[in-house]
């Protein structure tokens, strides 16, 4: 099955008792029983419940995975598979991260004993210096977030099983439209839900892919014992977004080409980051592991001013200022102050994050507005 017809078909079948098309919102805490333990595959909901497991077995056809799980939140996501993990492991990181997974690693897992490395990734080679006998899992975030580096998936997935780590890649920028990274060696895909899965901005949400059966059942069991489970309303969102995501996906992505264009040519800006510029330092592994470049870009103007991006972003009219991204709006974000304002100034500096850095999610509204829109903002 092509991947246009995964989201409308994947791990999908018409429901077992009245057909109905669409899974049935199964809003119940429990399952009745004949006799104990005789029941039909549902005892109790943080463990099961069918619109979640529908949920869950979309999930695994998008990313050619075996196993899908779904959680209330991209961190709750990311929260059970460092439970995998114990006292003294180590953790190689990209080191340009969403906010959120940084605050995570260091202020939770830290504390637990786990030693991170958050290191640039673009030369994959480069990541073997921190291999040792403790090191367990690598974290890939590719494109990273807000600075759009790009890490060689199947480059860094042969290192790693040469060593016999564990690779995770959070997918949730390129979504499996653009990139599958099982099919690039790496075992598990995480999403935050959230964005473009989810798509309409209206549910929190996380998602596990993987493809060995051993891996899935000790992720099942972290999700059943921790039980960071998403509700059964909020499943059913996400499969309808699903049923269009890759439509949105194309348009996000012609939109996306279109103002990255108009941006460089702007005589404000000295700098726009989006993979699909030939400029672009890893423009050929992007071009090598994805099927398009996505919507996500973010610029930096001329002198670099605090200021001057603050007002460009507070008169952007169709852009909304909003933390998020990957929805249909479009949205636009100041890194600096808002997402990345947990990282302390030297760590994001280091990485690009400097202080006139606005990140834009490109939506899927008619390109001239949105070209018109950024136009009268910059020209303030
Ligand atoms: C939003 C986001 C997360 C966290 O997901 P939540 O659903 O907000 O918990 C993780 N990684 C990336 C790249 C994100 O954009």
């Amino acid at each position: 099955m092509k991947f246009n017809t995964k989201t409308i078909h994947g791990g999908q079948e018409p429901d077992k008792a009245y057909g109905s098309v669409m899974p049935p919102i199964y809003q119940t805490s429990t399952f009745a029983q004949s006799t104990p333990g005789g029941h039909k595959g549902y005892e109790y909901g943080r463990t099961h419940n069918p619109t979640r497991n529908a949920l869950e077995n979309a999930f695994a056809s998008l990313e050619n995975g075996t196993h899908g799980l779904a959680f209330g939140s991209g961190l709750a996501a990311i929260d059970a598979v460092m439970k995998l993990l114990k006292s003294g492991d180590e953790v190689i990181s990209t080191n340009d991260l969403y906010g959120g997974t940084y605050r995570l690693f260091t202020k939770i897992f830290e504390a637990f004993g786990i030693k991170f490395h958050f290191v640039g990734m673009e030369n994959a080679a480069g990541i073997e210096s921190y291999i040792n006998e403790n090191t367990k899992l690598i974290w890939i975030e590719t494109p990273t977030n807000p600075m759009m580096n790009i890490i060689d998936i199947e480059a860094t997935s042969a290192i790693a099983k040469k060593h016999n780590l564990l690779v995770a890649v959070d997918n949730t920028f390129a979504t499996p439209y653009l990139q599958r990274p099982l099919d690039l060696g790496a075992d598990i895909v995480m999403h935050s839900v959230t964005k473009y899965i989810g798509g309409h901005s209206d549910l929190i949400m996380g998602a596990l892919i993987v493809k060995d059966k051993a891996l899935a059942d000790r992720l099942y069991f972290i999700q059943n014992a921790s039980g960071a489970i998403c509700g059964p309303m909020d499943s059913f969102l996400a499969l309808r977004g699903i049923k269009t995501l890759h439509v949105r996906m194309q348009r996000h992505c012609e939109n996306g080409k279109a103002i990255a264009e108009y941006l460089a040519k702007h005589p404000k800006i000295s700098t726009v980051y989006w993979p699909g510029f030939e400029t672009h330092p890893n423009h050929e592994i992007a071009k090598k592991q994805m099927d398009d470049f996505g919507g996500m870009i973010s610029f930096v103007t001329k002198g670099n001013d605090y200021d001057q991006a603050i007002r460009i972003i507070e008169n952007l009219q169709v852009f909304t200022l909003a933390e998020s991204l990957g929805g249909v709006e479009s949205l636009a974000g100041h890194p600096a102050s808002m997402t990345h304002a947990s990282i302390p100034k030297e760590e994001r500096e280091k990485t690009g994050v400097v202080d006139s850095l606005i990140r834009l999610s490109v939506g899927i509204e008619d390109v001239d507005d949105l070209i018109a829109d950024l136009a009268q903002a910059l020209s303030k």
